[in-house]
């Protein structure tokens, strides 16, 4: 085995959203002790997206790994806590469901729980699914505590996430970054320059600067000024499959206790978010513009609003899709400058924080390593198509014929692999889950279960198991689920006491 023949000596990466700054945090963080440096460029002239406000449990992993402190970040950020999303008249109108981070109940005699609430259901028991996962009463509740406070009872396993501001989340990941020795640059990047081969050179800013590097990090947001603009790499449009294509976001003050939960609204022409922090609320309306116009929209959002706005209604266009390419030559596209697919589920910061991890385990040298680059490629489309896969299951379900995008729904196509996913649990519920997809059993038994979707029959294994027994087991469960539940502490009253925010 040889060492590393011509390392990367100096990554330059292009934005400072939370795609930069979380690059930056993370090259920064492996390369603090080296001589490696990072380098980021951040345009005054371009504002950040500042909308990605509601997250997903692998967010507090990566915090702990670059040794973030958790309430110091959520203290910073007017975060508050997450347990799932609720997901309101998507089904049909005044029906809602949640969908739940976590494991739901626990294998009983190495049967799946999920198979054992069917044979009860099919039985005649009402109970729903969710009154048996620790994230979805927790929820209900608005409760809180830190699962891991919670050893040896039925909410040890809960996962949460977090709700936060996405401009103030940039600027502590930016000081922290900065802190570890990544150099940070204001100055619009005017021009890329390329080698003979296509790599990219450097990189010449709008006062004239030029900064090289030996690899580029595209996090130019939308504008995709490395990935697309410099090395043409094709965009694959995915709206023939998700359509909404604009959203309109604006900010309130907030009216009710800060719910441990997103809740997101199906809409005339698309849904709205609704993510609660300690001293706002974000709101938006993601729709598409071939059913109503963007005055429509901030109608409607306005109408769903419960504060006082803070901000003007603001629009934001977008294409759902990726790159053909996020990795090309020397260059990794990250964030908006990679790819989009709605926030219905929130995993936009995920996606970079996931491929930022993948990127570490795939590290490049100086030379072009197409095996890796091909490898990378295919791992993070599968994980897009898997997302859309999952979002596209939260419409192409409904029961909604209310207006023409609904109506549309009807009889849109869907992936030929979410079809193949709905055919096999049709069956015994059965799901075709790869073992490092994001979504989890889990959030799949919730939105089918939450969209009333139902297997023909459970599988035929549970009829070994004695009926009254497992409803005994069951009820015991819920019961004791409950009752720790009721004991925890409500979400308002966990945040004031142990990362209260200060009122900007
Ligand atoms: C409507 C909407 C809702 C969303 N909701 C969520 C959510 O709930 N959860 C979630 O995880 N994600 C969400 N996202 C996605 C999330 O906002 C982004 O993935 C995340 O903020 C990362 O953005 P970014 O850093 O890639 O881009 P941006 O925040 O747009 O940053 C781009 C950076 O590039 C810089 N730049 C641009 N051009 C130049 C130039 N010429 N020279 C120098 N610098 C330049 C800008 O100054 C800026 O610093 C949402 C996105 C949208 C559109």
């Amino acid at each position: 085995m040889q060492i590393t023949q011509d390392p990367i000596k100096k990554f330059v990466i292009v934005g400072g959203g939370t795609a930069g700054w979380l690059a930056g945090a993370t090259l920064g963080n492996i390369f603090k002790h080296s001589d490696v440096e990072v380098e980021l460029i951040e345009s005054e002239d371009v504002n950040i997206i500042g909308v990605g406000e509601a997250t997903i449990p692998p967010l507090i992993d990566i915090l702990e790994s670059l040794g973030i402190d958790l309430s110091e970040f959520i203290s910073a950020t007017q975060a508050s806590f997450k347990w799932g999303i609720k997901f309101e008249n998507w089904y049909q109108k005044a029906h809602s469901y949640f969908h739940p981070f976590g494991e739901l109940g626990q294998r009983i005699d190495g049967h799946e729980f999920y198979q054992c609430w069917l044979k009860l259901k099919a039985h005649g028991d009402n109970t729903p699914l969710m009154a048996y996962s620790p994230e979805a009463m927790l929820a209900e509740y608005k409760r809180f505590f830190v699962p891991h406070q919670a050893m040896n009872t039925p909410l040890a396993g809960a996962r949460f996430a977090l709700h936060l501001d996405a401009v103030l989340a940039g600027k502590y990941l930016r000081d922290f970054a900065q802190s570890i020795g990544v150099k940070r640059t204001l100055g619009h990047v005017e021009l890329v320059d390329k080698t003979l081969d296509g790599q990219i050179a450097s990189v010449t800013l709008t006062s004239g600067q030029t900064i090289t590097g030996d690899f580029f990090i595209d996090c130019s947001g939308f504008n995709s000024l490395l990935i697309g603009n410099a090395l043409n790499t094709k965009y694959l449009d995915w709206s023939e499959y998700l359509p909404c294509n604009r959203a309109v976001a604006i900010q309130t003050t907030l009216s009710d206790d800060i719910a441990p939960y997103t809740i997101s609204r199906a809409q005339e022409a698309g849904w709205s978010w609704h993510i609660p922090l300690q001293h706002r609320m974000g709101n938006g309306y993601v729709y598409c513009d071939k059913y109503i116009s963007d005055e429509q929209a901030i109608t409607t959002l306005m109408d769903n609003i419960s504060g006082e706005p803070l901000t003007p209604p603001r629009v934001i266009p977008f294409k759902t899709g990726l790159r053909e390419q996020v990795w090309h030559k020397n260059c990794l596209a990250l964030g908006l400058a990679q790819g989009f697919l709605e926030p219905l589920e929130s995993t936009a910061i995920h996606l970079v924080s996931k491929s930022l991890a993948l990127f570490v385990r795939m590290f490049p040298t100086k030379q072009q390593n197409t095996i890796l680059q091909a490898e990378f490629n295919r791992r993070i489309h599968q994980d897009y198509a898997e997302i859309r896969d999952f979002l596209v299951l939260h419409y192409c379900t409904t029961k909604r014929d209310d207006s023409p995008f609904w109506q549309d729904w009807q009889q849109r196509s869907i992936p030929q692999t979410l079809q193949q996913r709905l055919n096999f649990f049709a069956q015994h519920g059965g799901l075709l889950n790869e073992t490092e997809a994001l979504f989890q059993a889990t959030s799949w038994y919730a939105v089918l279960n939450g969209m009333r979707v139902t297997p023909m029959a459970y599988n035929p294994t549970l009829d070994a198991l004695n009926l009254d027994t497992l409803r005994k087991s069951l009820t015991k469960g819920r019961s004791a689920l409950e009752h720790c539940v009721l004991k925890q502490p409500s979400h308002a009253q966990f945040l004031r006491e142990y990362c209260p925010a200060q009122h900007p």
